[in-house]
């Protein structure tokens, strides 16, 4: 573990997530080591704190067992064997010792006696340049917090809603349940250890419009509680105690920030179209009813993406058919005349399994998710499309599937929507029976079939977020791989071209509402290569749009047109960025 000098500046470097700059005192959430209260006892006090010790160290020993039990049956044997190492851990008697004899010699309550040698065994463990030494550091960290918690009696929760003061949060991973409970006046930003620039949390900060940083590998465990930061969300930095000087610098980047907003405010009411006359329709990503009135704020035109799993996260029970009308409705009665496209739900991969009970997956990301699960959860898809049928009389509603793979599930799906339909008819509920629905092209299998598909459905929406990650075989999650994950890869482009072909041979529309719409440099690469639409986060309509309006077609086209001739990535990633840099160089002016 690097030394962290008192007072001297660290930087940390992981992948920007959301823009923007903020500062203030952290918070290392789910650290429980960081608050162990201290106390002396006296000597009668000291077969007592050995007893509730060993009672500890029992339940503990029983809760390892009940978690690999349940890791053994549900993932296999080999996985559960991890948590023999923890139990050793229990078992090694030169630690527990020493804990014994900090207790009695320095008549100290158990939990601080047994963080204290833990810890120190584990710094020890953790700073020998050996992969399993390191290992074995983490497994003394991760058993050493249960048995605190066992101690102190306390269940180890990730839970951003009992924050007092404003803070910058610090944590290993915060998943989409977690990262939804933030309040923009306890969290100033956040950075964590795990993810991906198109996580599902990486794309929530940039919709809540939080500075975020991910990808940071080890800052969870480096950093503690109370120490002064610095987060810049333009260049994936944490900095801890910033001088005078970084300071100052980032005062200058905030306000050339403010000047910023002020130029794209103009441009938010204007439509979007290149200087050569050719216009986009710029929509904007929706999580809940409540961010329709940042889509007209930000002119966005309708929404291309609602994602409504987020109506079933954090919450027991599953939202009623009724829930959904009224949530669907309000986005929709809100923005009409302008289209509101409603994404089927999407639950799985990295959203919010838990409360629903599933088992977990070997593969969340190639396992039981979106279309998948809805077909096999009849009850639960039915609420889903009756709602949205229902309210798709309200306003200018449309659908989309996720996750389609091949037509069959189209078909299925489709067939479903017809079952509902009749239901309704007879029940004299009206709805729009032109309801247009559309596909989300996310899978490779689907873009290489986007001909059948096309001859099926209204429109396409391109989900570059999993069509990247399934393509390179790259988990968008994962920041070991985050070098691999390249929008710009030969392999995209060609997929995303046949996309195009197939939607426009068949006359349909094709949008983009996965997180490369929404990156500047990108924009005239996906323009170029025919898209229609682009669905990005409200906050970034006004800078695509800025984008937009000083970009020529015909430049995109020549751009696009390179590049499907490229072989290299990084080459077609180079042209891309001095295309978008000359263009509108003041959206750059905060990037490293
Ligand atoms: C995508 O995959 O690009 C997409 C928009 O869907 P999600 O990010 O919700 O998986
Ligand atoms: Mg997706």
């Amino acid at each position: 573990m690097p030394e962290l000098a008192p007072k001297a500046e660290k930087v940390f470097r992981g992948i920007p997530a959301s823009a923007g700059v903020c500062r203030g005192t952290i918070f290392v959430l789910g650290r429980s080591h960081a608050t162990i209260p201290r106390h002396e006892i006296t000597l009668e006090q000291v077969p007592g704190e050995i007893t509730r010790l060993e009672r500890a160290l029992i339940q503990t020993r029983h809760d390892i067992l009940e978690v690999q039990h349940k890791v053994s049956t549900t993932m296999g044997a080999q996985e559960g064997g991890i948590f023999d190492a923890h139990l050793l851990v229990l078992e090694d008697r030169t630690l527990l010792d020493e804990v014994l004899r900090n207790i009695a010699d320095s008549k100290i309550n158990a939990e601080y006696a047994f963080h204290v040698v833990a810890e120190k065994y584990a710094s020890a463990l953790a700073a020998i340049e050996d992969d399993y030494l390191r290992e074995r550091a983490t497994d003394m960290r991760d058993v050493t917090s249960r048995i605190l918690n066992n101690l102190l009696g306390r269940r180890e929760e990730l839970d951003l809603r009992k924050l007092k003061e404003p803070c910058i949060v610090i944590a290993h991973d915060l998943n989409p349940s977690v990262t939804a409970q933030i309040d923009k006046k306890t969290v100033l930003g956040f950075a964590i250890d795990a993810g991906g620039r198109t996580s599902h949390t990486a794309i929530m900060a940039r919709s809540m419009r939080i500075p975020a940083v991910v990808g940071l590998k080890n800052v969870s465990n480096e950093l503690e509680t109370g120490q002064y930061a610095l987060l810049d969300g333009f260049n994936g930095l944490i900095i801890i105690n910033p001088t005078d000087q970084t300071l100052f610098e980032y005062g200058q980047i905030m306000r050339k920030q403010v000047t910023l907003e002020e130029k794209l405010r103009d441009v938010r009411a204007k439509p979007a179209i290149t200087l050569d006359g050719h216009r986009v329709t710029l929509s904007a990503n929706v999580e809940k009813a409540a961010d329709a009135e940042e889509v007209r704020a930000n002119g966005g035109e309708g929404v291309g993406l609602f994602r409504t799993e987020f109506l079933f996260i954090n919450r027991d029970i599953l939202p009623t058919e009724a829930e959904q009308f009224q949530a669907y409705n309000e986005v929709a009665e809100r923005l009409k005349p302008d289209p509101v496209i409603i994404r089927t739900l999407d639950l799985g991969g990295d959203k919010f399994m838990a409360h629903l009970g599933q088992p977990p997956e070997m593969n969340p990301f190639l396992g039981w998710r979106a279309i998948r699960y809805c077909l096999q959860e009849p009850a639960m898809f039915r609420a889903q499309l009756r709602a949205i049928l229902r309210a798709s009389i309200h306003g200018n509603i449309k659908m989309m599937y996720p996750m389609i793979s091949g037509l069959e599930e189209l078909e299925q799906a489709n067939a479903l929507v017809e079952t509902y339909k009749a239901e309704l008819r007879a029940e004299q509920i009206p709805f729009n029976e032109n309801l247009e629905i559309g596909v989300m092209i996310e899978i490779p299998s689907a873009a290489l079939v986007a001909e059948s598909l096309a001859r099926r459905v209204k429109f396409f929406s391109i989900g570059t977020n999993d069509l990247i990650q399934y393509t390179l075989a790259v988990d968008r999650m994962n920041e070991r791989v985050a070098h691999l994950y390249e929008p710009t890869h030969p392999a995209i482009l060609r997929l995303i071209h046949a996309t195009v072909t197939a939607a426009h041979n068949n006359g349909i529309w094709v949008g983009v509402c996965g997180e490369m719409a929404s990156d500047p440099e990108m924009v005239p690469l996906l323009l170029g290569l025919g898209v229609d639409e682009l669905s990005v986060a409200s906050s970034l309509v006004p800078s695509i749009k800025f984008l937009i309006r000083r970009l020529k077609l015909a430049e995109a086209r020549e751009l696009a047109e390179h590049a499907l001739k490229s072989e290299s990535s990084v080459q077609i990633a180079e042209r891309c960025q001095v295309l978008a840099r000359e263009i509108a160089p003041s959206l750059f002016e905060n990037n490293a």
